[in-house]
């Protein structure tokens, strides 16, 4: 994930954005069997500046650009390979968007890998969004909220039942 601060307004990209990877399938395959960080990746792209002028100063504005990548069950060097990771998601936004000269544009910058998120925030394998979404792990069919061995104890949060994301996370504490 990369947080960027920008001396600039890209006023003609739109709020959201998703780039998709050249080959897709073989992207999520990558993903799903959680060993190989795709080189040719998927980013989404967000240009809130453009809905919201208070977001940045005067004059600046914010993306928050999300790759969506493996978790850490098997090590990658993620110190080692960020810096060149980065490059190459600034190419593709740069080569696929109409902000060609983004690089020169950032003023601050935060990036943060799967290894950032399982030491810095105490998130399981660095997997911020949890189990997977397949079809046998969502909804009724993920660890439900009352634990089944001891009926006082409650379970919430994007690991239970009904999903992560913070409208099912909010159900699920409401459950
Ligand atoms: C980059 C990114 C973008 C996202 N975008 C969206 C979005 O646009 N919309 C949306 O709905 N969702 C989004 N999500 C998903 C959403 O943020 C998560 O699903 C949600 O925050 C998970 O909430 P949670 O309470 O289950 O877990 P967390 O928010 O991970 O909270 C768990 C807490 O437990 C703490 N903890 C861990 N271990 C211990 C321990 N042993 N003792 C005490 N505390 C501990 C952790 O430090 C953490 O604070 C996004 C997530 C990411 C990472």
């Amino acid at each position: 994930m990369l947080y960027l601060g920008l001396d600039t307004l890209y006023e003609d990209e739109p709020h959201h954005q998703i780039l998709f990877a050249d080959d897709y399938r073989k992207n999520v395959t990558e993903i799903q069997n959680e060993r190989t960080v795709s080189q040719d990746m998927s980013v989404y792209v967000r240009n809130s500046s453009v809905t919201d002028p208070l977001v940045a100063p005067a004059g600046h504005s914010n993306l928050y650009v999300l790759v969506p990548t493996i978790n850490t069950r098997h090590e990658v060097d993620w110190p080692g390979m960020q810096a060149a990771y980065r490059d190459k998601v600034l190419d593709r936004i740069e080569a696929q968007t109409g902000m060609s000269d983004l690089r020169g544009r950032i003023v601050e910058e935060r990036m943060i890998t799967p290894q950032n998120w399982r030491e810095d925030g105490s998130i399981f394998m660095g997997a911020t969004f949890n189990l997977k979404h397949t079809l046998n792990q969502l909804l009724y069919l993920r660890p439900h909220n009352r634990y089944s061995r001891f009926r006082n104890l409650y379970l919430t949060g994007g690991g239970t039942h009904p999903g992560s994301g913070l409208p099912t996370i909010y159900e699920s504490v409401r459950i």
